[in-house]
Parts: structure tokens; sequence; C-alpha cells
């Protein structure tokens, strides 16, 4: 992340990221610094050009803006303000959406129920994903995605973190996912006859190619 162009904030009394472009004008804005906890300014300018409204502290300061934790905690919230996302190789829907809850000794980013069965989101920012919990996910074989946002820019609109947390793929791994045998005994499963008639002709095809085979 490079800009130092503040474009969120925290609003003060919910702690919601807000996108500049979102945010009252001026002290209205009802803003908090992610980083520092002290009052923003919205400066929305009289330009049109949205590119240069930013948030500025209401004091002299050092503090860089913490611009990562908002998009973090927006990312997150994406995710949990959802249904449906693109994963590596499959559509996930989802529901009965967590955030930080504790689940044995990590605290996954979010937590989500599809199919049944409890899929926990990791997101990136700047601090990696540690390998005590990456190993924690593959040893207890529990599925799990993580969402690399390393290199998105720090002015990425709230519409377009959206697109990148849910339809974007190239940004994400399976730290670990079970795929090819939950995919077939899900298929089974919703599709009972067509799974059974394809069995059978597998069969078939085997049986006629192994007797041409031995013959
Ligand atoms: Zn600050």
């Amino acid at each position: 992340m490079k800009t130092l162009i503040l474009k969120y904030a925290f609003e003060y009394l919910t702690g919601e990221p807000v996108y500049i472009d979102n945010a009252p004008n001026g002290l209205s804005c009802n803003c908090i610094c992610p980083e520092c906890g002290k009052q923003m300014i919205a400066i929305q300018g009289k330009s049109e050009n949205h590119r240069e409204w930013h948030f500025r502290h209401s004091e002299e300061t050092n503090c860089k803006g913490g611009q990562e934790t908002a998009i973090h905690k927006l990312a997150k919230q994406i995710i949990v303000d959802n249904s449906q996302i693109e994963i590596p190789g499959d559509t996930l829907n989802y529901s009965e959406t967590r955030q930080e809850e504790k689940f044995q000794s990590v605290i996954p980013d979010v937590t989500v129920i599809a199919n049944g069965r409890n899929v926990f989101f990791e997101i990136e920012v700047t601090n990696p994903v540690d390998n005590f919990k990456e190993a924690f996910y593959k040893n207890g074989k529990y599925k799990s995605v993580k969402i690399d946002l390393t290199n998105i820019s720090q002015d990425t609109t709230p519409e377009k973190l959206k697109e990148i947390v849910l339809q974007q793929t190239n940004n994400k791994k399976l730290i670990f996912w079970d795929t090819t045998w939950s995919k077939l005994t899900l298929f089974c499963k919703e599709n009972p006859k067509t799974a059974l008639i394809i069995g059978i002709g597998v069969y078939l095809i085997i049986r006629r190619v192994w007797k041409i085979i031995t013959k």
C-alpha cells in the first residue's frame, strides 16, 4: 500500500468503515481514525474530482491513518453481509456468518456454514496469515480459504473491494479443501438418479474395455 491519501475512516458511533464519498463533509462526518482513534474531518472540497477527496486528522499527527485496518474490517463485513463467494474451482453459497468467533485454538477472520460444514476465511492485508493458523486448518482438515489483499490500492472503493472479495479467484488460496470427494458426494446426494445412471454407465464401459483387453 503506497498512497497516504486517507479514503477510509471509522464512523464514531458504529465503528463501521466509511469511504470518503459516502461521508458527510467536514466534521459532521462524525468519524475517527481507524489507527489512533482521534477525530477526523472529511475534506470533499468543491471540485467534482472525487479522487482528491480524503479524510484528515483534526489535529497535527504522525499517524498514518490505518487504512489497512479499515480495508480488513470492510472485507470481513462484505463476506458477512453476503451469501455467495467465488473460490478457486467453485462457487460457495453460505449462511450463518460470524466475525472473529473463536474456534478451538484460533480466531478466524470470518466463519460461515456451507453445505453443512464450517468454512473459515482469512484475509491478508498487511499481516500474513500465521503459520500456526494454516497448520491448524490443514491438520484438522478444516475447510479454509485465504484471501490476499496485499496488492490492492489503499483508495479501492467499497464497490471495487466487494468485487475483489466476492468475485475474484486469482487472489484466493485454499488452505485446506477436500474438493473432489466433497463435490462427488454432494453431486450424488443432490442428483441420486443421475449419479446411478452415470455409475452404471461407467461400470458397463469398464466391463466392455476389460473384456476387449483380456480377450
Ligand atoms: Zn490516526
